[in-house]
């Protein structure tokens, strides 16, 4: 029989006090009034090299901009100008 490894997920690291920095939306900061799904210069910042939409805790978009951007992604993937997956 292996040994036991009952300790590994028990570790966990105490972080006390952790700030979470605000970012800010980028959207927000250019004070667009449109986002443009063909943009796709744009979008690419948004999106993982998987293809998948970044989400909203790690790129700092507010929640509107961030509905904009699945919107425009999603419509940009239908005309394939962006990816659904990496192959
Ligand atoms: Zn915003």
């Amino acid at each position: 029989m292996p040994p036991s490894r009952k300790g590994a997920s028990a570790k966990r690291k105490s972080t006390k006090e952790r700030k979470p920095k605000r970012k800010s939306c980028s959207m927000c900061a250019e004070k667009l009034t449109a986002l443009d799904y063909k943009d796709t210069l744009r979008l690419r910042r948004f999106i993982t090299e998987r293809g998948k939409i970044v989400p909203r805790r790690i790129s700092g978009n507010c929640a509107k901009h961030q509905r904009w951007l699945t919107d425009a992604v999603k419509r940009a993937r239908v005309i394939a100008l962006l990816p659904f997956t990496a192959e």
